[in-house]
């Protein structure tokens, strides 16, 4: 069985950019939500019973029919949701250092012109989904609860949710404010952990 895992902060902790609400509303809800039909869909199929996600979500075609889409929409949600979490922090903001800066600055010039770029990429998402940071420091974007590791792609190394659950109840249908908000609390030490694995 999946869990729910922990906020690593507490639901206040991003402050003006995310509020409480919003993050209580998202992690123990929203995010919830997708673990509990995971769990329900998995519960249909003992042959899959102790897969671990990632091979889940990488082998889809292999999945059963009947559960395939339930499989692909709630645990992309859980795998999403469960490093988008640890994406934030309250002494996030900033810029990377070190070889991630490197790499962005070789690809896009500058950090800004990176940003630039990626926040172009989420408010063109039409309908939900999210935009990525992949280790080739390619930007790309994903509809609904789809992640890169189920079209062959590398695990991204950052990643925004762009749902309008992820931001209404702050900035209603204000993606742009939301996307702006949002690079204050990016956890580049996260970023660049998952860079280095
Ligand atoms: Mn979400």
């Amino acid at each position: 069985m999946f869990e729910l895992p922990g906020l690593p902060y507490d639901y206040d902790a991003l402050g003006k950019y995310i509020s409480k609400d919003i993050m209580y509303l998202h992690h123990d809800k929203h995010h919830q939500a997708y673990v509990d039909k995971l769990n329900a869909a998995l519960d249909a199929v003992p042959e899959l019973r102790g897969t671990s996600l990632d091979d889940l979500l990488q082998n889809l075609t292999e999945l059963p029919a009947q559960y395939k889409t339930a499989i692909r929409n709630n645990g992309g949600g859980h795998y999403n949701h469960a490093l988008f979490w640890q994406w934030m922090s309250p002494d996030g903001g900033g810029q990377p250092t070190g070889e991630i800066a490197a790499q962005l600055n070789n690809k896009y010039g500058d950090f800004q012109s990176f940003v630039d770029e990626f926040t172009t990429k989420a408010l063109s998402v039409f309908g939900s989904g999210w935009v990525w940071l992949q280790p080739d420091m390619e930007i790309i974007a994903t509809a609904n609860q789809d992640t890169p590791i189920m079209q062959g792609l590398e695990a991204p190394l950052l990643g925004l949710d762009v749902w309008e659950h992820a931001y209404y109840l702050d900035y209603k249908n204000k993606r742009d404010d939301y996307v702006k908000a949002w690079w204050n609390v990016v956890n580049w030490d996260f970023v660049a952990s998952r860079f280095g694995e």
